[in-house]
């Protein structure tokens, strides 16, 4: 059975970085049947807030990734209580006092006599009566997990073959002086509690495979499969941290980029694939595959993405949409207008045009197209048919042919010089109005 997590620290807001790896996650659950846990590490007590859960929460919906299962680490205190206590029995917990100024000073010792600037294990080899001073004079120690130091190995879904050697590591501290497990720890023994088969998020987590592999092993749990997909990268080859304000989901929100066209767009960046615009979140399963993704940087270009999101807008069903159009919008107000906005917002400016007449200045009309064009609007209800019908009357009765004859009718009824085709328009405005606008024209 396929198992994937999505675990983001409740300590900001999602950017399309993470967002990225949760879609990955579940776009991989989907495509293979599997179960998708969404979890949130949040044993940072000091960083973590409920108000960042809650928008993470919000931001996963705003996407549209549902989630099989939810976990909370910080409801998880005593599994991990108990890992660690299986970890001291087994020697591969011990306890360390040093000030994280006194490990500052040793690294920069290292560091100056070139060697790896690692944790010299100075703590293991204290004796009990030291280990007991220590405690009197400085308190509760830290524990640090011994590492094996050897060369882990693994057949990454996206880098290929990995190799961590653990022996160039310093022991990770897995629980502080306060007693607080830390996530190097408690994502393991989570991911074991929850059966997790595949562990997929970004490449800065390589380092933490070697170790959490080690820990897996410790802990007597399966060790699951991993992918580390690329970091995104922006035009200039730059990482996305330094402006992840701009790149958050909720930003991009405000901003009316659909939320498809976002996972339309992080569905495929790092693939050769074509990147599509699609309806539904559906449409992405079935091209989905782990395997495409290559280990270059991926670069995202906001630009593509509100591209992306017309694009996405021009396919969209009417019911995809229609709880976030104005009241009273129907099918056919849909279908004129998808083709030609950018966001939603500007297809409740056009529901505004067709309702209420816009401010229309002096419009040049040298062939007197408007003064003709009441008495020819055609007789009976209109249609898709009728702009041809009265634009050729139109055209006949003055000579007027072209952007002569078009332009005059589309700025007298819709104050612009340019939008959704006049032929779909025209039975939206409706005869009253279109006689109403036609009457108030300044022409010149
Ligand atoms: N909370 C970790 C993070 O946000 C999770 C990493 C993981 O997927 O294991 O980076």
């Amino acid at each position: 059975m396929v198992r994937v997590r999505f675990a983001p620290s409740p300590t900001g807001r999602l950017h399309v970085g993470n967002a990225r790896i949760a879609l990955v996650n579940w776009l991989f659950a989907r495509k293979l049947g599997g179960h998708f846990l969404f979890r949130l590490d949040d044993t940072d007590t000091e960083r973590s807030t409920a108000e960042f859960a809650a928008g993470i929460e919000a931001d996963l919906r705003w996407l549209g990734l549902g989630w099989d299962s939810f976990a909370r680490e910080s409801d998880r205190m005593d599994r991990y209580a108990g890992a660690i206590e299986a970890l001291k029995a087994s020697g591969r917990l011990y306890p360390a006092w040093e000030t994280a100024e006194e490990l500052e000073l040793r690294r920069k010792l290292q560091i100056a006599s070139h060697k790896p600037p690692v944790y010299d294990r100075a703590a293991l080899r204290l004796d009990d009566a030291a280990k007991a001073k220590l405690t009197a004079e400085r308190g509760q120690p830290h524990w640090r997990f011994r590492l094996d130091g050897r060369r882990i190995a693994w057949a990454d879904l996206v880098k290929g073959e990995t190799v961590v050697d653990t022996a160039s590591l310093s022991d990770p501290v897995l629980v502080r002086a306060d007693g607080r497990p830390l996530y190097t720890l408690t994502s393991v023994v989570d991911d074991i509690d929850f059966a997790i088969s595949h562990v997929i998020r970004g490449e800065d987590h390589v380092t933490n495979t070697g170790v959490q592999i080690e820990l897996f092993e410790a802990l007597g749990g399966a060790v699951p499969g991993f992918g580390h997909l690329s970091l995104l990268v922006d035009a200039t080859g730059a990482g996305l941290s330094k402006r992840l304000g701009s790149l958050s989901l909720g930003g991009l929100r405000e901003e009316g980029v659909e939320a498809i066209a976002v996972s339309a767009l992080l569905a495929r960046l790092g693939t050769a694939d074509p990147v599509m615009p699609v309806a539904a979140l559906d449409d992405l399963v079935t091209g989905f595959d782990l395997a495409r993704f290559g280990k270059a940087p991926a670069r995202f270009d906001p630009a593509e993405l509100r591209a992306l999101s017309a694009h996405c807008l021009q396919i969209m069903p009417f019911d995809a949409v229609r709880e976030r159009l104005p009241e009273g919008t129907g099918e056919a107000f849909w279908i004129a207008v998808r083709g030609n906005i950018a966001t939603l917002a500007d297809a409740a400016d056009w529901w505004r045009i067709l309702h209420r007449a816009p401010e229309v200045g002096p419009i040049e009309d040298p062939a007197g197209v408007l003064a003709a064009a009441p008495d020819l609007l055609p007789e009976g209800p209109l249609d898709g048919a009728s702009w041809g019908i009265w634009t050729k009357a139109i055209g006949a009765a003055t000579g007027a042919k072209g952007k002569a004859l078009f332009l005059p009718l589309r700025l007298a009824l819709t104050g612009r010089d340019h939008g959704p085709e006049m032929r779909l328009l025209l039975p939206l405005i409706g005869r009253d109005e279109i006689t109403t606008r036609m009457g108030k024209i300044d022409r010149g």
